[in-house]
């Protein structure tokens, strides 16, 4: 029997081309937030205050940023193919990002997705500036803003079998607790060294053939 799966992608860098924050950051940042960025991935800031401190330089309107992203954010040209496959066969498809709102809404709805669910964080302009909301927060793990290894835990725990694809640091504890990981950039780095078992990638392409050959497609 064919296991039920239920598949989650990370958005930033997996289901697109370029990472929306780093669009941002480059644009309309401080040239300080590679710094910031570089404590993050060494351990010594939580995702959630790098995030927070990197946001904090930005002075764009939110229609900026839109604009911005509109202009610059591809996504991975695999990725339409793939989610009609996956659809056919009704399997759910849930994008999980350590991201924003915002800025999925505004890839998704100008590739024609905007229907597609996601979990990210909110991001809330005030005064003039950006501020970050964490609406996922995680009784389990201080060291995401988003912790993406909830909803796999719950997934896993409803009897599916979690089929998790992603690129980069908040997605590590999501990448231990799936069924199967599709992993690359700074994640697959990640989880060779830690010895946390994933699959390389770089398209959806990849990750089809993969589930095919597996027959789980
Ligand atoms: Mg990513
Ligand atoms: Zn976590």
């Amino acid at each position: 029997m064919k296991p039920q799966l239920l598949i989650a992608c990370d958005f930033d860098g997996t289901v697109t081309r370029q990472d929306t924050l780093v669009e941002i950051l480059n644009r309309f940042g401080s040239p300080r937030w590679r710094e910031i960025q570089e404590r993050v991935v060494s351990g010594e800031l939580s995702i959630r205050e790098g995030l927070e401190a990197e946001m904090r330089t930005v002075k764009a309107s939110s229609e900026e940023l839109r604009s911005l992203l509109r202009d610059r954010v591809e996504v991975d040209p695999a990725f339409h193919a793939f989610l009609k496959r996956v659809r056919a066969h009704g399997i759910p498809l849930v994008c999980l990002s350590g991201g924003f709102d915002l800025c999925l809404e505004t890839v998704l709805t100008q590739v024609g997705l905007g229907t597609l669910p996601f979990l990210a964080n909110r991001l809330v302009r005030n005064n003039g500036s950006w501020h970050v909301q964490f609406p996922y927060p995680s009784s389990t793990c201080s060291a995401c803003g988003h912790c993406k290894g909830d909803p796999i835990r719950t997934w896993n725990g409803q009897g599916y079998r979690t089929v998790f694809a992603g690129n980069g640091v908040t997605d590590r504890c999501a990448a231990r607790l799936a069924g199967l990981t599709f992993a690359k950039d700074e994640l697959l780095a990640w989880s060779r060294a830690q010895g946390v078992e994933a699959v390389g990638f770089s398209t959806f392409a990849d990750v089809q053939r993969e589930l095919e050959d597996r027959r789980w497609l």
